[in-house]
């Protein structure tokens, strides 16, 4: 190895500002309801930022990441192509210039080519509610968009492996580095139960299903989780929640993966959605509501109320 190629891989690596280092090079950062990640690629004296966050996060993205000596990175990969992790991925990419990668079933809902399959608020929980405010319009990047080399290694990240992990949308992928067993599972599921305002409010880390209102196949996400516990993870940080590591985590997995229940009810617990590459091909029927837009308004308001006087609360004990 030469001189410098031994200076740059042994470099410290800093995070961008307001991101924590959880293993080394991957840092993570929960903007309003998600997780973005970002990977150090020494090797390349670059690095990589998975998923976007919300249309919101991208002044703070740029902004954190100016602070680098390299202020763009190489790519952005995309978890998948809903709007909490593509919100801000038209502005970013525009503004560095960059790829951004995606699995070739995801293409159709970041090329403006199909929507999603509509969410699903009857599926239960506050989240639930809130999805019928929830946009699932396709981005537009044009040609930015490549597809994921469909042997799951990108020359960008080398080290690290994708995983297709459908179900919860068509073209899902997860981030798997070997050498150190690290996960970044997307929405393949999460570390913590959405279905609890409570558990959401304090972030209480446990293995729980993908978010259910915009899972399309419960039958897919099973077998993904299955997959992703097949690769017994030391770390795993999703897409929401905080991560969860130590010496238990692959066993914990293994667990949730054995006893994973879809939801009782739902638009898509019986009858997935079928998509391919030019996008959604069909939706079952929508399923009784028993709630009307008005009430699950005055319901979402309620939500917000007690999730306040939980945060009060979590922050006083
Ligand atoms: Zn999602
Ligand atoms: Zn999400």
């Amino acid at each position: 190895m030469q001189p410098e190629q031994r200076e740059r891989r042994t470099r410290h690596f800093v995070p961008l500002g307001g991101f924590n280092e959880v293993a080394p090079g991957v840092a993570y950062k929960t903007t309003a309801i998600v997780n973005l990640q970002t990977i150090d690629v020494p090797e390349q004296s670059s690095w990589v930022l998975v998923d976007t966050g919300l249309s919101i996060s991208a002044p703070f993205i740029l902004r954190a990441a100016a602070m680098r000596p390299n202020s763009r990175p190489s790519c952005i990969v995309l978890t998948h192509g809903h709007f909490d992790h593509a919100g801000a991925v038209e502005h970013l990419a525009e503004i560095w210039d960059v790829p951004v990668y995606a699995h070739a079933l995801e293409v159709p809902y970041l090329t403006g080519k199909s929507k999603y399959p509509p969410f699903d608020p009857t599926v239960g929980g506050v989240m639930a509610q809130m999805s019928r405010f929830y946009p699932r319009a396709p981005y537009d990047l044009g040609d930015r968009v490549r597809e994921l080399p469909s042997n799951g290694e990108l020359d960008e990240l080398p080290g690290w492996y994708i995983v297709h992990t459908p179900g919860h949308t068509a073209g899902h992928v997860s981030l798997f580095r070997e050498h150190d067993a690290v996960l970044l599972a997307g929405d393949a599921f999460c570390t913590v139960d959405q279905r609890s305002l409570a558990k959401t409010v304090v972030q209480y880390r446990e293995f729980a299903i993908p978010p259910a209102y915009a899972t399309t196949d419960w039958d897919a996400a099973r077998h993904s989780v299955q997959k992703l516990a097949d690769l017994r993870p030391s770390l795993v940080i999703a897409g929401h929640g905080q991560p969860i590591a130590g010496p238990d985590t692959a066993e914990r997995l293994e667990r949730f993966a054995e006893e994973f229940q879809p939801p009782e009810h739902g638009r898509y617990v019986r009858q997935p959605a079928v998509a391919d590459e030019n996008g959604v091909i069909s939706v079952p029927p929508p399923v009784a509501d028993p709630v009307p837009r008005i009430a699950a308004g005055v319901a979402i308001a309620g939500a917000a109320a007690a999730a306040t006087y939980l945060i009060k609360r979590h922050k006083a004990a």
